[in-house]
């Protein structure tokens, strides 16, 4: 078959991507050669598309058509006297003015020309935005963006490169660049000796020819004297008149004028077609990073913004809070009521719900907290926490991108270990991962918040920042082991980019947060979910427990003895015709049942798997003053943090959200602030949750350090709060 042959040449600046782009096209169809007589390589190849014989020529570099080396000779002589069907030149978007140079000299010449804007995934992260359509209409010809790297636009740019080659139309004149008048005028004269004396002698149209002749191009001047003999010599004759003239208008070389001519053209074009986003962002980039970066007063505006983030994640998200435990708790009493009592719905309302409620409540602070951190990522604030903490994180030898990931650990130690993916080095990773945990996570503050009202509500606020404090420091001090011991190495030379700041987009930020949140959901949900029916079956097994109170008959005599009150109060209150009087006896019946119910479950829990788990493990915890019942707590808080408290409540035999009644329980179970204190500390830094623990093994890739993780914490929390309560007694503290 043959096809209709069309030649198409690529000319463009050094740099501009014309081989990437002839490879592209021609593949492995290529012929490389050398331009006649000369060293320069010459690259050929025909490719067959979109029904046509396509014969590309990848020409050298070149900035303009005034040609000083060897490689823009060779280009400016293709183009005028090969006179290509079509020119692709090739501009890089991302230096759109330095390309158009020689963009508005091709304009000059009689050649079908298109633009291929090239490196245009260069100009966009540059922050470039070029109006394609409008540069097409400005120099009335094709435009077409490609990246050549990636292979992108070049099959479009091909189709209208073969458009253009097949169209008809006249190559448009009034697009060119207009000089002034002037020069205009001697370029006119010229042009009409040009036609008298030489016509077509020269293969290059007139108008140019007579814009070379002024500048005083040289090859075009010989070949002018070569061809034409006398009339050539009239026509350099003339050449010197006009320049000479024009020198004295412009007291100026006339290329030079022309030259700044071509420029000021191509300045109207740039603004027209090009706005700049980077130039203005960058400089108002750098006036936010003078404030933010400052070496005294960024510190502070940093600490602010997480006391801030915090601060909106716990206000903000306790009312969400609220409305999920009374869904929850609603759901729960929905089944109490229609289920008939059964081992079915123990699972289902003391396992299931019950497990699963206490960790979905804490959706809302994580999907804030969550938010927060999108917008300083989306922002690029984040990358200047980074720099701040550059220095400190150094003290373990780590980098500031290391504190983002111990910073989302205050929330959730989850998203933390896998926010340590951004780390480039692996060492870094792990040992950022090792020490991640020992941020003190959200669901860690419910035990905080039990203990310390109970002990040392006078003082809350300052232990339970304390208590935050000393979990920054055990990282610290445990990344300094790791980073000489188990891991090694320096940390490798990096720079810390600072991306320009940018306006959020609530779009984005909500994608982030929900990505993040929906993570957090399926991990946990799966987690707890099974890890919660584990606890119920250890704590509601074995069945047949043989109970020291027969408490079935308690209950019974309860509602005897209230039986006859109400009865009593029926009569009083039918005379009176008012009822409180007999509501409250109810209530208090109800009460005085409940006390005997939360009994026996105390009792049940204690003479349960967990419980005799709980007695086996107590002599492990009793040298840091923790009973067996906070030994159970703390084993069962490795399914999630927050469970700690309520198994607390289950153990200590009152409902979990009357916080009083807790508190007062656990006073009289002979509990002190040292042991409670000795408590926090191990809750603090004992082994993360299940569902971290499943995170390390996947970004680790290792059970290794899986179990390292949870060896290390819990025997660190160990002899912490060892240390604490033998010391605190030691110097009576009690
Ligand atoms: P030439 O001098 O015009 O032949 O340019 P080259 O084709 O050799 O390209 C110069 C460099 O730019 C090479 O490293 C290419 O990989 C790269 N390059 C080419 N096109 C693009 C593009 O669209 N985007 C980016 N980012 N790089 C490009
Ligand atoms: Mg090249």
């Amino acid at each position: 078959m043959h096809h209709k042959s069309i030649t198409i040449a690529l000319a463009g600046n050094p740099n501009s991507g014309k081989t990437t782009l002839f490879n592209n096209i021609t593949g492995t169809r290529q012929k490389v050669g050398n331009w006649p007589g000369v060293t320069v390589e010459k690259k050929e190849g025909i490719v067959s598309k979109h029904g046509y014989d396509l014969k590309i020529v990848d020409l050298p570099g070149t900035y303009s058509l005034t040609p000083f080396s060897v490689e823009e000779i060779i280009a400016r002589d293709y183009v005028l006297e090969e006179c290509p069907d079509v020119l692709i030149d090739i501009i890089d978007a991302s230096n759109l003015e330095r390309s158009l140079y020689l963009a508005t000299q091709l304009r000059e010449i009689d050649c079908k020309v298109i633009f291929a804007l090239n490196m245009a995934d260069v100009a966009r992260t540059r922050g470039l935005k070029i109006d394609a359509e409008k540069l097409s209409e400005l120099l009335d010809l094709p435009v077409v963006f490609t990246i050549g790297n990636k292979n992108e636009g070049i099959d479009t740019l091909l189709q209208k490169a073969i458009e253009l080659a097949e169209s008809k139309s006249e190559i448009s004149q009034k697009r060119r660049v207009k000089y002034s008048k002037d020069i205009e005028s001697s370029i006119a004269k010229l042009q009409r000796s040009i036609e008298k004396k030489i016509a077509g002698i020269l293969p290059y149209n007139t108008r140019w020819t007579a814009i070379k002749l002024l500048e005083d191009d040289r090859i075009v001047k010989e070949r002018v004297v070569q061809k034409a003999g006398d009339n050539g010599q009239d026509i350099i004759q003339e050449i010197q008149e006009l320049r000479k003239k024009l020198i004295d208008r412009f007291d100026e070389e006339p290329e030079i004028v022309m030259t700044d001519e071509r420029y000021g053209f191509i300045a109207g074009i740039i603004k027209e077609v090009l706005t700049t986003s980077t130039k203005n962002r960058i400089d108002i980039s750098r006036n936010i990073d003078l404030v933010l970066t400052h070496r005294f007063i960024g510190f502070p505006i940093f600490i602010f913004f997480i006391w801030a983030m915090f601060q909106l994640t716990f206000s903000l998200g306790a009312y969400p809070m609220e409305w999920i435990d009374i869904g929850v708790g609603g759901i729960s009493a929905l089944f109490e009521s229609f289920l008939p009592d059964s081992l079915l719905k123990d699972l289902l309302i003391n396992g299931i719900i019950a497990g699963v409620g206490s960790v979905i409540i804490f959706l809302p602070n994580i999907l804030i907290l969550f938010f927060c951190i999108a917008l300083f990522e989306d922002t690029g604030y984040m990358s200047r926490a980074a720099f701040l903490m550059d220095k400190i994180m150094h003290l373990i030898g780590l980098h500031g991108k290391s504190f983002i990931p111990m910073l989302m650990g205050f929330g959730c130690s989850v998203p933390a270990v896998i926010a340590t993916r951004t780390l480039e080095s692996e060492k870094d990773r792990i040992l950022t991962i090792l020490i991640t945990p020992f941020m003190s996570c959200s669901a860690k503050l419910p035990v905080y918040i039990i203990l310390v009202g109970t002990f040392f509500s006078a003082k809350a606020g300052t232990v339970l920042f304390t208590i935050y404090i000393f979990g920054i420091i055990a990282a610290f001090v445990s990344g300094r082991l790791f980073r000489s011991t188990l891991l090694k190495g320096a940390d490798a030379p990096f720079v810390m980019e600072l991306p320009p700041y940018r306006a959020p987009m609530l779009k984005s930020l909500l994608i982030h947060m929900w990505d993040r949140g929906k993570m957090f959901l399926k991990k946990m949900g799966g987690i707890i979910l099974i890890g919660s029916v584990v606890i119920w079956a250890l704590s509601a097994f074995p069945r047949n427990i043989q109970y020291s109170v027969d408490y079935a008959a308690e209950i019974a005599g309860v509602n005897a003895l209230y039986e006859t009150k109400i009865k009593a109060s029926a009569k009083a209150s039918a005379k009176a015709s008012d009822r409180s009087g007999m509501q409250s006896i109810q209530e208090e019946r109800d009460a005085a049942i409940k006390k005997i119910k939360l009994a026996q479950d105390a009792e049940k829990m204690e003479k349960s798997f967990m419980g005799s788990i709980g007695k086996k493990l107590a002599p492990l915890f009793a040298p840091l003053g923790i009973d067996w019942r906070g030994g159970v707590a703390l084993v069962t808080g490795f399914v999630a943090k927050e469970i700690v408290v309520s198994t607390m409540g289950i153990l200590y035999a009152v409902e979990e959200e009357e916080a009083d009644a807790l508190q007062k329980a656990i006073i009289s179970s002979g509990m002190t602030p040292l042991s409670a204190l000795s408590m926090m500390i191990f809750v603090l830094l004992y082994l993360p949750c299940f569902a971290t623990i499943a995170a390390i093994k996947r970004e680790t890739g290792s059970f290794k350090w899986m179990f390292f993780s949870i060896a290390y914490t819990t025997s660190f929390a160990w002899v912490v709060a060892f240390s604490v309560y033998q010391g605190g007694k030691l110097i009576g503290f009690n």
